[in-house]
């Protein structure tokens, strides 16, 4: 059971915003090494009080939550990555009164937040049903090899880790609902 990716793992990883939004950055631009603008090798810091990071010599700005689910939502970072947390290890989903308890936000906030998460799994459900597979499999301890998309050292916190990464993806968001 010690690859299961638990509460605490999560809290460890993801203790506030600004690891989440570091998250959504190293999902969108991995290793950004050269700023797009001055085109000079660059760290890129984070601007204080605001959702976007800049170009530490000429100031060019990327904000990773562009046409993310995250973007113009009232809903912090954290709680968005929390619930993505419950559905991903959830086998039977999560009801939105489930969230409203866990979040403490409102039954429409809570239900908003379902509705897209669960919409996004389903636009996905190919490469999740994998990674649900591939928890199974560690948690159930027959692990043999390599096994589809898995390998050896992949645990179930690469499964939040994909889901992360599908969601980090510019994505059409949904007619009007921005939870
Ligand atoms: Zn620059």
């Amino acid at each position: 059971m010690t690859n299961k990716f638990t509460i605490k793992d999560f809290n460890k990883m993801y203790p506030d915003d600004k690891a989440c939004l570091d998250e959504i950055f190293r999902n969108r631009y991995g290793d950004l090494k050269f700023c797009p603008q001055c085109k000079k090798e660059t760290n890129f810091y984070k601007i204080r009080g605001r959702k976007s990071y800049a170009c530490q010599y000429c100031g060019y700005q990327i904000s990773p939550l562009a046409d993310t689910i995250f973007h113009k939502s009232s809903t912090s970072l954290r709680n968005w990555f929390y619930s993505i947390y419950l559905f991903s290890v959830s086998k039977n989903g999560v009801s939105a009164k489930e969230l409203e308890r866990q979040l403490g936000v409102t039954y429409k906030c809570a239900w908003r937040i379902a509705r897209q998460i669960r919409l996004l799994f389903k636009q996905n459900r190919e490469i999740l049903s994998d990674i649900i597979e591939i928890d199974e499999t560690y948690i159930g301890g027959k692990h043999k090899g390599k096994r589809g998309r898995g390998s050896e050292n992949k645990t179930a916190v690469m499964g939040l880790a994909s889901v992360l990464e599908i969601l980090c993806k510019p994505q059409i968001t949904t007619r009007g609902y921005r939870p």
